[in-house]
């Protein structure tokens, strides 16, 4: 289709007004919170449901892949038009469609805000539980695609846990929904399938959301430790004594700095590493349970262990832990975070082997993570305009997450695969398991539209 027609359409079905296509626009929407850099040729700001199928069955009938947009904050180049194509950008699509007290659930559409969907059901006593560090800017049709975790998550599950239904928009136009209110659905788990895919197998026009109840007494802890060691033994040790809490962050004293640094949260400086540990439930039992743990950073030779006082005091916590990705960007001009994740037990091994590669590539690596989940987001710190230094920091996170994978871990904790991790997949799956996974692609997008580029890599040649 000739670009000028294809403009043309696309004006039909969503107005002049919601679709850019200037040098500026394109330049604008090429890129994410990745380092990877493409061009779309035109972007949508569709209003409705109707709008994106319109816009999904024009692209399948010429044949022009589709990237669905949040905000743009993954981590993995999840929304860089890496072969061209029509962004469709959800930021019109913002509303707040049910909040279904009763059975505890929300309908929002995909460009809603994750934190302003927490913050209005949080006045009615309700939360959404996953809580992503980008949520004041990510959106829950992203966090649907990446499958999002967070603090928070450790105690009470990622996004798909969270997800009841959707309404999606299929390869040709098609709008089905998926799963609903009821707790047990027949049939396939397809939204399972969908949260996590990336915008590669659908995109999702209506996202059914599980809410609970805001937590009777919330008590959270900062654990300073003189060693990365100790901290990883505890993390470990928490949940081996049966004992889950809502958080169990990590940080390591580069990141540490940063963060004093910007946000002035009362962290040490000179610790080797803080844990925020945090409880939450009934007030019942808590004092006890917060006793326990204690007793458990002293076997592990924590250096002290404090105790927010007050509401302030804890969110002064949370601003820094929630700041340290933009407290950390004041020390070089790039950043590249890996995101892997291992068996809790291997966290201390795993944290020396990557100050190894810091050495070994001469290269300043902090540290800030879900450590409750074995999740390492180690952060390279460069300056992407210097080409050699850039090479180095690509092998060394291909090099971290060799170590995540062959310690029984993963290549990806919650930040997705997009294009950044795909020469990694084949450190977890065999080409037959990605032969099934393409096989499954096919099925969702026959034609190839969707979000081409990512998470799968291309097919070996027989011959290679
Ligand atoms: C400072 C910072 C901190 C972060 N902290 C966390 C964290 O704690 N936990 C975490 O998990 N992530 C974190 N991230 C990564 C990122 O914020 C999440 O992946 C988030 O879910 C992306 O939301 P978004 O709206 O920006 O989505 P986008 O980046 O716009 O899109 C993400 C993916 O979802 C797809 N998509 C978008 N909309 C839809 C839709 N409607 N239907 C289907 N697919 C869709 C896109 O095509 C893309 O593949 C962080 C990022 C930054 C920059």
């Amino acid at each position: 289709m000739e670009r000028g027609e294809l403009l043309t359409s696309l004006k039909d079905i969503v107005g002049e007004e919601n679709v850019l296509s200037s040098e500026m626009d394109l330049a604008l929407y090429g890129y994410d919170a990745s380092l990877e850099r493409g061009k779309p040729d035109v972007v949508v700001l569709p209003g409705s449901t109707e709008d994106v199928s319109k816009v999904v069955k024009l692209a399948y009938r010429a044949k022009i892949p589709v990237i669905g947009r949040g905000s743009g904050t993954n981590l993995s180049g999840g929304t860089v038009p890496v072969k061209g194509g029509i962004v469709v950008h959800f930021s019109h699509m913002n509303r707040i469609i049910e909040i279904d007290i009763p059975n505890r659930t929300v309908t929002v559409e995909p460009g809603v805000i994750t934190l302003d969907l927490q913050n209005t059901i949080l006045k009615k006593g309700l939360q959404y539980a996953p809580d992503p560090a980008s949520q004041k800017v990510s959106t829950l049709g992203g966090n649907f695609g990446e499958n999002s975790g967070g603090p928070h998550c450790l105690k009470y599950g990622v996004t798909t846990n969270h997800v009841l239904g959707a309404e999606v928009v299929l390869f040709d136009g098609t709008v089905v929904w998926l799963g609903g209110k009821s707790p047990d659905q027949a049939s396939y788990d397809i939204t399972g399938l969908l949260v996590g895919s990336e915008g590669t197998l659908a995109i999702a026009t209506k996202i059914m959301l599980k809410i609970i109840p805001t937590p009777e007494a919330v008590k959270t802890m900062l654990a300073i430790y003189d060693s990365i060691e100790d901290a990883g033994n505890t993390v470990s040790a928490i949940i081996a004594e049966g004992i889950v809490p809502a958080t169990l962050e990590m940080m390591d004293n580069l990141v540490l700095k940063a963060v004093e640094d910007s946000v002035h949260a009362g962290y040490p400086m000179d610790a080797a590493a803080v844990l925020i540990i945090e409880l939450d439930g009934m007030a019942d039992g808590m004092e006890r349970q917060a006793g326990k743990i204690l007793e458990i950073c002293k076997r592990h030779r924590v250096r002290d262990v404090r105790l927010a006082k007050s509401d302030a005091e804890r969110a002064e916590l949370w601003a820094g832990r929630k700041g340290a990705f933009g407290a950390v960007a004041r020390l070089r001009p790039s950043y590249l975070v890996c995101d892997g994740t291992v068996p809790r037990t291997k966290l201390p091994e795993v944290l020396g082997k990557v100050i190894q590669i810091a050495k070994k590539y001469d290269l300043p690596i902090g540290n800030v993570f879900h450590a409750g989940d074995g999740n390492l987001h180690p952060l390279i710190l460069f300056d992407e305009r210097n080409k050699e230094e850039l090479a180095r920091v690509h092998k060394a996170a291909t090099e971290i997450l060799q170590i995540c994978a062959d310690v029984g871990g993963t290549i990806s904790g919650e930040h997705g695969i997009g294009t950044e991790k795909l020469k990694e997949m084949s450190f977890i799956f065999s080409e037959s398991d990605m032969h099934f996974m393409r096989d499954i692609k096919s099925a969702f997008d026959p034609v190839g539209i969707w979000n081409p580029g990512k998470v799968i890599p291309q097919r070996q040649a027989a011959n290679a």
